[in-house]
């Protein structure tokens, strides 16, 4: 069996890097107690809270859709709703997952530049209704990096505090590419979460080079209250979960969590510069981590599907986008532009 050559579909489609393996065969030394009672686990956990310089609760689930939907169950009752973008991951990609795990809070959905919430498309969702017939507002949920490869800014961050704040709301953040937000801002990780008002984050690994695992990491214990039983019931309690935590703190330790995402957001760079060089090629959004989205012509797009490439084009028509990792090379970045350019002259 053969795996294909570095792709640009998604950041999940790449391997493990090699810090996380590494941590990975440690932790299959001897034998260690399970269900998150190890050593590993402990370490990991503490990495965290020193990492965003807080005493914060840390879990491990396996993927996101669970870590996403059981934080913001924890969040919510089930007559409350989730303001949230509408391209946003939990209702695009969850297939319903977070009303199901919260027994049926509603997302309420906004529309935003570049797959951004705005405090005042927040408000307007709050405002509009009041009467009890209508899902109590509960939840603000916001994406860093967006669906849309772009980054709120600090200041951004710090008006959807305040507008929560005045609502009364809760903030939970979607952080699949939280690692590339971190590297791409030149802030840390405490000052754009909960230094500005996320009570709750889902810090993904394996986009990032795990091979599978994500922390949520509550900064507002409170909400943390019994979520150990709240997972376990979702059947996200890993029982040999120095699986998951040793190549977090693999990640953690070795600082490659942010080599990775760094290396990732350059190569999307490169990409956006080299496509910029090219006529007839348009950039959709701003790009600021480690997405690429691009209006390409129809038939250049089945040239390069044709030729094996692959990338989603989910965004309308003539959208594509490519998604940069950890193991993604400059010099199959060159490949892509040069079948892209030979698609266009066609
Ligand atoms: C990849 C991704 C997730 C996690 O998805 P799973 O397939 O459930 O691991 C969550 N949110 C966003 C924005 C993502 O891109």
């Amino acid at each position: 069996m053969h795996n294909q050559p570095e792709q640009f579909a998604s950041d999940n489609n790449s391997g493990i890097c090699p810090e996380a393996l590494e941590y990975m065969l440690q932790a299959n030394q001897g034998s260690a107690p399970a269900y998150g009672n190890d050593v590993w686990t402990q370490k990991a956990t503490d990495y965290f809270r020193e990492l965003f310089e807080i005493d914060c609760e840390v879990f491990f689930v396996f993927n996101g859709t669970a870590a996403n939907s059981l934080s913001l169950a924890a969040l919510c009752q089930s007559y409350h709703s989730v303001i949230c973008h509408e391209t946003s991951h939990i209702e695009t990609d969850e297939c319903g997952a977070p009303e199901f795990a919260s027994n049926g809070s509603k997302l309420l959905l906004a529309k935003g530049e570049n797959g951004k919430l705005t405090p005042e498309a927040i408000a307007a969702l709050v405002t509009k209704r009041t009467d009890i017939h209508y899902p109590k507002p509960k939840v603000i949920s916001i994406t860093q990096a967006t669906e849309l490869g772009t980054l709120y800014t600090k200041e951004e961050l710090l008006s959807i505090k305040e507008t929560a704040r005045k609502y009364n709301l809760k903030i939970h953040m979607d952080g699949a590419r939280f690692a590339n937000a971190v590297a791409a801002m030149n802030q840390s990780p405490a000052d754009i979460t909960w230094k500005s008002g996320v009570d709750v984050l889902c810090f993904c690994g394996t986009k990032n080079g795990m091979a599978l695992g994500e922390a949520i990491i509550f900064f507002n214990k409170a909400l943390a209250e019994d979520f150990d039983y709240r997972s376990k019931q979702a059947g996200q309690l890993a029982s040999k979960m120095r699986f998951i935590s040793a190549p977090w703190l693999g990640l953690l330790e070795t600082g490659a969590w942010l080599k990775n995402a760094r290396h990732a957001n350059q190569c999307a760079a490169y990409l956006e510069e080299k496509l910029l060089n090219i006529d007839g090629v348009e950039m959709m959004f701003p790009r600021e981590a480690n997405a690429v989205f691009a209006k390409l012509p129809e038939q250049v797009i089945q040239i390069l599907k044709d030729k094996g490439w692959q990338f989603y084009t989910f965004i309308g028509v003539g959208g594509v986008r490519f998604m940069c990792s950890w193991n993604t090379t400059l010099a199959r970045i060159d490949e892509l532009v040069n079948d892209i350019n030979l698609a266009l002259s066609k």
